[in-house]
């Protein structure tokens, strides 16, 4: 089969397979592990029907994409976007299968999602939506199989319906072991300390070896964010507190700028009061050209897949990428970036505290145990600080860019247990 351009490749998962591939070839993997990892193991997708606050009934199309579990139960993220789709949800599952297996968590990889815009509903009708696709995805979720966790459009909450509704199928005295079904629950109902502000958290180390190992200093340093949910606004607001200047934020209601710095904290407040970052008065609005042009030393993309492309790279003056969202970089981005020797620090290692905290909050539920936030924190510094460290050692070892790094340990763990073990039958 010809080999396609890679420039020509916009299908987020040909972007997801490509990485794959880059990676494959510097290993020398296996071809039928190439082969096994190129597709999921299994495509579940679900059209369900759900009663509206007006009595009619409106259908569903929910997806859960298990890509693969040879190092531990599929893990993955919920996703509530109106562009959610089967090859999205496909290259994210595959995304977290590398993910686990660099932190070194005894977990695979999974996604799902459901295409609807959850801003147009109600919060009864976002609870029946959930409900009913929780019961609709039955058994083939559980803690010891797939254990979803919140992603764009859900939270803490839609975790604690989902979990709820779970628990409610199983036998009644099995009940209170079924709580790690999901991740990301309000610590109320049996999440982790510090799950929320996880993957800001983790991403914001990541960012603290790399200022380590390049002798940059945080302190004064500007920043730009684009997404203001959970992960950016949680990594701002941590970035700040280390001396950072956040100068432009982007999220789906516009771009705002002000290069004196805008306040982490205060612009989280406005954007919950009023959904979105547009009218902020401390800052003024920009354009999306204006944004990805504003210079700054670190910046994060939090929103959604292929963000810096062709059209935004070359107008992006940083050094650093730190990718809080799963796939903003495309190919074209990618090699822009490169050429103008901007680092990127890979999402499947910049935005893993999330699915790390995660682990953690399933071990306490297992266990029956709460930990303190300080443990919570102590570890998952030294799980993002061990794979940032993998990573670099390899990128230098073998002359290859990040990504490929982090891809490469990801692969050698796979592999190793699929020679151990063989392929069935
Ligand atoms: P969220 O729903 O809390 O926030 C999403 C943000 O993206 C919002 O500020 C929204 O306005 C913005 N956005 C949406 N469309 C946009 C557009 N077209 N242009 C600019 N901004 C836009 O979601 P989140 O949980 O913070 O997730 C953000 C990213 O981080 C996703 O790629 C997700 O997969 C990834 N991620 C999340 C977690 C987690 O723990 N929540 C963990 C790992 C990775």
């Amino acid at each position: 089969m010809a080999k396609k351009s890679e420039r020509a490749v916009k299908n987020v998962y040909e972007i997801a397979q490509t990485q794959l591939q880059r990676a494959a070839d510097k290993l020398g993997l296996e071809p039928r592990l190439h082969l096994i990892l190129s597709q999921p193991k299994n495509e579940l997708i679900i059209n369900f029907p759900v009663r509206m606050d007006d009595g009619k009934y409106q259908l569903f199309k929910g997806y859960r994409i298990q890509h693969n579990d040879i190092l531990g139960p599929y893990k993955g993220g919920i996703r509530y976007h109106p562009e959610v789709h089967l090859d999205e949800v496909k290259a994210l599952a595959a995304w977290m299968t590398w993910k686990c297996a660099l932190l070194e968590i005894p977990f695979g990889g999974a996604k799902g999602g459901v295409k609807f815009d959850p801003r147009a509903h109600s919060e009864a009708e976002l609870e029946r939506i959930t409900r009913r696709f929780t019961h609709a995805l039955g058994n083939n979720i559980g803690p010891n199989y797939d254990i979803p966790a919140p992603d764009m459009g859900t939270n803490a909450q839609t975790m604690v319906w989902m979990m709820d509704t779970y628990m409610n199928l199983g036998p009644r005295d099995a009940k209170n072991t079924l709580r790690g079904v999901v991740t990301g629950k309000s610590v109320t109902s049996g999440g982790s300390p510090g799950r929320r502000e996880a993957t800001g958290q983790g991403l914001v180390y990541a960012v603290q070896e790399w200022a380590e190992e390049t002798s940059f200093s945080l302190d004064g340093s500007t920043f730009s964010v684009q997404g203001y949910g959970n992960v950016g606004s949680h990594a701002a607001a941590l970035l700040a507190r280390l001396g950072g200047i956040m100068i432009a934020v982007q999220d789906h209601t516009g771009s705002i700028r002000n290069i004196e710095g805008i306040n982490a904290k205060r612009l989280g407040r406005y954007v919950a009061e009023n959904g979105g970052v547009k009218g902020y008065p401390g800052a003024a609005a920009v354009d999306k050209t204006e944004f990805f042009s504003t210079e700054c030393d670190i910046f994060i993309p939090a929103a959604l897949e292929s963000q810096i492309t062709a059209e935004t790279a070359p107008l992006m003056k940083c050094k650093l990428v730190a990718e809080g969202a799963n796939g903003p970089t495309d190919l074209d981005g990618e090699r822009i970036l490169a050429e103008k020797g901007v680092t990127i620090l890979p999402d499947i290692l910049a935005n893993a505290g999330g699915v790390t905290v995660s682990y953690f909050e399933w071990l306490q539920n297992r266990r029956a145990e709460a930990w303190s936030r300080t443990e919570v924190e102590q570890r998952l510094h030294r799980m993002v600080v061990q794979a940032y460290r993998t990573m670099r050692r390899i990128a230098r070892e073998h002359g290859v860019d990040n990504r490929t790094a982090a891809y490469m340990h990801s692969l050698e763990r796979i592999q190793a247990v699929y020679r151990e073990r063989g392929i069935f039958p």
